[in-house]
């Protein structure tokens, strides 16, 4: 239980013994109306002051006119009209139900932590022949670990000797176990299921991947979605006008109906009682984190409540070709050389790319196979979009597409496909080029027959050349198709498409987060594939696959539109009982302790309904 429930609880039970204690001396005791007042002042006040104080403070930041103040206007009016005993007995349930709300809310909270239970405890640090158990936080960069059968991976590693199989499944919704070997990375948050294994540190407990994911997760809900942001305008507007109402009740009535003005006086209050929207509001963010958490279980981040809606409303989603609909490991089909070896063109290829990220420059390093000698290489200048040029054995190689051939001066075409043409230059001097193909990833194909059949738009952007880029959607029966763009490009295309759409309509970028941070970035809704991967795309992205599965994305919708269905039925019901509830009090058909009886089962369906979210779609 939370601190606040435990504080609230401890209220409550003494605000109902004192309540009790007061009832029994008024049934003895002969008390005038004044003194009889004054004795049920005593529950009140144990029952109600921390709320006062906790109005007070909202004062200064205008956040007061919320359903606290509904209840303190109606409970002090109740006093003042010498209703005392429904003053107190209506502040009791009151506070019971926000007792209900904070429980509900911190379970919510913490069932979510526990599907993305992947906080390490501990980790065994190599010394010498022996090892000693320390904190995680305590590790450093190039450190040796060592990881038994069974136990939590604290930081992100690299595997410097054993074997074993890795279940990354909290951390990335995937249940199939992985076998790792040497120079594999694990990452924190993953669980080691047998062998024993050394692995080298590669990044401090903040930087790693469990402390990046729960900080994620944590602060999901600090982008707020219009829905929570209109419940929050909601209670600014709509307790001065329950308020109006209410005083207007004081008012009119008396003169115009039968009744007596204190009667209709305690009407306006029952009012005030029966409008308060607390479960509204409550369940409101519950709905949500429910979506977030029903999402992370699969592997799906989803950056907070402003996301899941934007999701819900995507018609157009926009891919990035190269390892988000491929899988970017490129296979050499062709060694083209000019002038020089076969085997000499393959080995400054990897010499080059020997630092760069591109999944073009892993596949190049792989099809070379061997060590490759990093003193060889000096200064590397990459070109996003074109390729690179890095200094080998003190001469400076260009490695790219055509374009960065034509760019150094070098005239060269481009090559017809199917596959990718990787050109080389040493100085001035063309060396030929490497031709590579990538393979489709049959889950693209899924999630775009999906996207089609619920009358979605698919369209592909790539910086690879027309013909890879036509192969590739023809497969995919993506519909539009735009290549040759260089990073740039993409963001200025992006901010076209966008400009084009109409009202309530989004976009969505899928992209791997290799070159395309600034488009993700820039979508109504980024969504980066393969979270484990670029660091800028967990930074850059609203939604985050940890799996390289494109399908995830219909997961994500599904999940966004039920937790938005949720939302909806909650204010309807909420606002549609509310008004019953009104009416009700009006016509004095209700007592006060009813309405807020009513008020807290309105609250008790709705959180029940946003529950039903979380087990979604189990
Ligand atoms: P995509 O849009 O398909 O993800 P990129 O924008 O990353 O592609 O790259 C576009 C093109 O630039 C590639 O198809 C390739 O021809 C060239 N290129 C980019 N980076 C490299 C690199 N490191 N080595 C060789 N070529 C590269
Ligand atoms: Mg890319």
């Amino acid at each position: 239980m939370s601190e606040k429930a435990k504080r609230k609880g401890i209220e409550i039970g003494a605000g109902l013994l004192a309540y009790v204690i007061v009832w029994a001396i008024e049934f003895y005791a002969n008390l005038g109306r004044q003194e009889a007042a004054l004795l049920f002042l005593v529950p009140y006040v144990v029952l109600s002051a921390t709320t006062y104080v906790e109005q007070i403070k909202k004062i200064r930041t205008m956040k007061f006119l919320d359903e606290n103040l509904l209840m303190i206007v109606a409970t002090c009016g109740a006093f003042v009209v010498g209703r005392y005993r429904e003053a107190v007995g209506a502040m009791l349930l009151y506070q019971a139900g926000r007792l209900v709300e904070e429980l509900s809310l911190s379970s919510t909270k913490k069932s979510i932590a526990k599907f993305i239970d992947i906080r390490p405890e501990y980790a065994n640090l190599k010394e010498g022949a022996g090892e000693r158990v320390v904190e995680p936080q305590e590790l450093q960069p190039k450190q040796i670990i060592v990881l038994k059968p069974g136990e939590k991976i604290p930081v992100d590693t690299v595997v410097t000797m054993g074997t074993g199989t890795v279940d990354m499944k909290a951390l990335t919704g995937e249940s199939k176990p992985r076998a790792v070997k040497i120079g594999d990375r694990l990452y924190s948050g993953g669980i080691n299921l047998n062998g024993v294994l050394e692995a080298r540190v590669v990044k401090a407990y903040s930087e790693s991947m469990a402390s990046k994911v729960m900080k994620l997760v944590e602060n999901a809900n600090e982008k707020k979605s219009d829905s929570l942001r209109l419940a929050d305008r909601f209670t600014r507007y709509y307790t001065p006008i329950v308020i109006a109402i209410a005083v207007l009740t004081f008012i009119l009535p008396p003169m115009m109906f039968p009744g007596t003005r204190d009667e209709w006086i305690f009407r306006g209050l029952i009012l005030l009682v029966a409008a308060c929207p607390s479960g509204l509001l409550v369940s409101i963010p519950m709905a949500f984190l429910g979506g977030i958490g029903a999402a992370s279980r699969q592997g799906v981040l989803i950056k907070g409540s402003r996301c899941i809606e934007a999701l819900t409303q995507v018609d157009t989603f926009v891919f990035d070709k190269t390892g988000t609909l491929t899988e970017g490991v490129f296979h050499v089909q062709k060694v083209v050389p000019h002038k020089i070896q076969e085997e000499e063109l393959l080995e400054l290829a990897a010499l080059a790319e020997a630092y760069s990220t591109h999944p073009i420059a892993l596949s190049l390093r792989t099809a070379y196979g061997s060590e490759i000698d990093k003193s060889r290489v000096g200064e590397v200048t990459e070109y996003p979009g074109l390729g690179l040029c890095a200094e080998v054995d003190g001469k400076r190689v260009y490695i790219g597409n055509y374009r960065l051939m034509n760019r150094q001066g070098l005239f060269c075409r481009p090559v017809a496909g199917p596959g990718t043409a990787v050109h080389v230059a040493v100085e001035k001097e063309y060396a030929g080029y490497i031709m590579i193909s990538d393979v489709i990833r049959e889950d693209a194909g899924r999630l775009i027959r999906w996207l089609h059949r619920h009358q979605m738009a698919s369209v592909m952007f790539t910086g690879d050349n027309e013909e890879a880029a036509e192969d590739v959607a023809g497969k995919l029966k993506i519909e539009s198709v735009y290549a040759d763009l260089m990073p740039e490009d993409k963001v200025e295309q992006l901010e076209e498409f966008r400009e084009s759409e109409m009202e309530g309509e989004k976009l969505a970028f899928v992209g791997d987060g290799i070159n395309d941070a600034p488009v993700l970035a820039r979508a109504d809704v980024g969504i980066a594939m393969g979270g484990l991967g670029a660091d800028a795309a967990l930074e850059a992205a609203d939604i985050i696959l940890m799996e390289d599965e494109p399908s995830k994305i219909i997961n994500a919708v599904r999940i966004s539109r039920a937790t938005l269905r949720s939302v909806k039925q909650n204010m309807t019901f909420a606002i549609g009982m509310k008004a019953v509830l009104i009416i009700l009090a009006f016509c004095g058909l209700i007592t006060m302790q009813n309405a807020i009886i009513a008020d807290v089962a309105v609250m008790l369906i709705n959180i029940l309904n946003s529950f039903w979210m979380m087990k979604y779609p189990e």
